[in-house]
């Protein structure tokens, strides 16, 4: 199995950020979030548990610009005759607070994927709120994002909390602590999709 890691949008250069938008509200002791950095960061952790466990993996965006949606998923879509998965870590915003799991529309692999990894972020996270869909049956949320459909392996997408809430930014997305319990509930997943998937 090979994990297809997907840093969602840019990162900062020289102070810059990358990417227009994405990124949480000036919040009142001048701290911001720019989520490029913060996928970064988790899909960095990711790789750090990933090396240790042996478990290969392949950076699709190891650049610092923000890497166009078409060219993460031809980079991903190489690698299609391997037994692989394709997972995008995002935060989210928009207003709300909790985490999601997102596949495309239709009961595939990736819906047994996306349950382990809601599975294990409740249990990480037991007292945050998963944000479920139940209409098909299970807990992810379906939507037609352009990484989901036309990548041709199995694919999710994690929305980690909202950089746009004050608590969940502050006390999660910013901290050491959030960010060590988010590599950790996508590392468990991933060892449990291993494990009972490939
Ligand atoms: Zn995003």
């Amino acid at each position: 199995m090979i994990v297809l890691l997907d840093n969602g949008h840019g990162a900062l250069i020289n102070g810059k950020y990358q990417t227009p938008g994405k990124r949480s509200p000036r919040w009142s002791n001048g701290t911001q979030l720019y989520e490029g950095e913060f996928n970064r960061a988790i899909v960095n952790g990711i790789i750090q548990e990933l090396t240790e466990l042996k478990i290969p993996y392949v950076n699709i965006a190891p650049e610092y610009r923000d890497v166009r949606l078409e060219t993460r998923v031809k980079r991903a879509n190489e690698y299609l005759k391997s037994n692989s998965f394709y997972l995008s870590v995002h935060a989210n915003a928009g207003g709300g607070h909790g985490s999601e799991v997102f596949t495309s529309p239709g009961d595939t692999k990736s819906d047994k994927i996306a349950t382990i990894f809601g599975l294990e972020y409740k249990n990480t996270f037991p007292d945050k709120k998963l944000r479920t869909d139940f209409t098909d049956g299970d807990l992810d949320k379906e939507r037609r994002f352009y990484v989901l459909t036309r990548t041709k392996m199995p694919a999710i997408l994690t929305e980690n909390f909202f950089m746009d809430n004050e608590e969940e930014c502050k006390d999660i997305l910013m901290t050491k602590e959030g960010r060590e319990k988010i590599v950790e509930y996508h590392i468990n997943a991933i060892l449990k999709v291993q494990q009972e998937l490939f």
